[in-house]
């Protein structure tokens, strides 16, 4: 049986530069309805804050990652989500590579941060998208990071303000050049696997006289998340779980849903042969044939990519059927309409058909 758990993998307390603590935070993923969470400070591993944090009947699992660039670079690009590290790595940032190589030997899990990230110059932000593209050795990207979105979108203060006061306008999907690259990398059997996530600060941002929070955390956690799949609920057990929820995660058994439109708990994507089934981040032998089947929590527009292509469509549809005939690097994407535009709601990690 396949236990589904939703987090998300990236936000920032005071201890970088986020404005909450790590109890603002395990309160507002309760909230928001997630099963866990990771701090992903800037350059510093928080260590002993991992744990289950209760609030009545609910609970979070609140778990330490960090967030790694290279801070005499100008401008600061190439970030580095780094997981199950256990320890701080800061001190390798200077070189990329170096770093991978240092999580690695640790068994820990790197991903690259917003690979995309355009510079809002109204607002003084930087372009700090990833750029060390030879590098080797990182487990995924973060394929959809709310944040980068909404900054890509600040193109006038008027249009600032109207997305700060409409947060469910801005999100539309990952940024077709992140896309692009995953999908090159896939189509080279490169087992890379897509995480998304919030980036949550919630920072205090002033307009002239308008006064907000972009975005508070509680909102930020209803967005982009990572839904991760597991063969067993969770135990109650955080180290146990902690571990579970990276393995699965290292393995691409996971897949991003902006949760906001509608919960995407519930999706599956398998593939089905005549002897064995993979499932996402898994491969499966073409053999005699093969079919991967697609199941949304609720009608959608439903799309299967082959190496890049669209092979299918199918239009307000919960289930999709589609039979192989070619390898490839097979992943689903689904649409939902939402507030006045079709937005990107679910990206499947891959099935690798040979
Ligand atoms: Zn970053
Ligand atoms: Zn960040």
């Amino acid at each position: 049986m396949t236990h589904e758990v939703v987090g998300n993998p990236h936000c920032h307390t005071r201890y970088s530069d986020g404005h909450g603590n790590h109890q603002d935070i395990a309160r507002a993923a309760i909230d928001a309805g997630l099963d866990f969470v990771v701090v992903s400070d800037h350059n510093v591993w928080v260590g002993g804050m991992d744990g289950y944090r209760y609030r009545g009947r609910d609970r979070v699992l609140l778990l330490v990652g960090e967030e790694i660039h290279d801070q005499d670079r100008q401008p600061q690009k190439n970030h580095l989500l780094v997981y199950e590290s256990g320890e701080e790595l800061a001190a390798y940032a200077h070189d990329t590579q170096t770093l991978l190589d240092a999580v690695r030997a640790r068994d820990g899990l790197a991903f690259l941060a917003h690979p995309s990230d355009p510079a809002a110059p109204l607002f003084d932000e930087d372009d700090l998208s990833w750029e060390d593209w030879t590098v080797s050795g990182f487990n995924g990207i973060e394929l959809w990071n709310f944040m980068s979105e909404f900054k890509s979108k600040l193109s006038s203060r008027l249009r600032a303000v109207l997305l700060a006061y409409n947060p469910s306008l801005i999100a539309e999907g990952p940024f077709p050049d992140v896309l692009e690259r995953w999908d090159r990398m896939l189509s080279d059997g490169k087992p890379v696997y897509a995480i998304g996530g919030s980036d949550a600060h919630a920072a205090p941002a002033s307009m002239g006289p308008l006064k907000r929070v972009i975005f508070p955390y509680e909102f930020l956690f209803q967005t982009v998340n990572t839904h991760v799949l597991l063969e067993n609920p969770l135990s109650g057990d955080s180290a146990e779980d902690r571990r579970r929820i990276f393995r699965a995660m290292r393995a691409g058994r996971c897949f991003v849903g902006y949760d906001l439109p509608a919960p995407t708990h519930g999706f599956r994507f398998s593939a089905f042969g005549d002897r064995d089934e993979a499932a996402m981040g898994g491969s499966l032998d073409l053999r005699l044939g093969a079919t991967v089947q697609i199941h949304t929590p609720r009608r959608a527009l439903i799309r299967l990519i082959k190496d890049g292509r669209i092979v299918q469509t199918w239009r307000d549809s919960q289930s999709a059927v589609h039979t192989v005939r070619e390898p490839g690097a097979y992943r689903a994407e689904a649409y939902l309409s939402y507030m006045g535009k079709l937005r990107g709601w679910i990206y499947s990690n891959p099935i690798f058909i040979r």
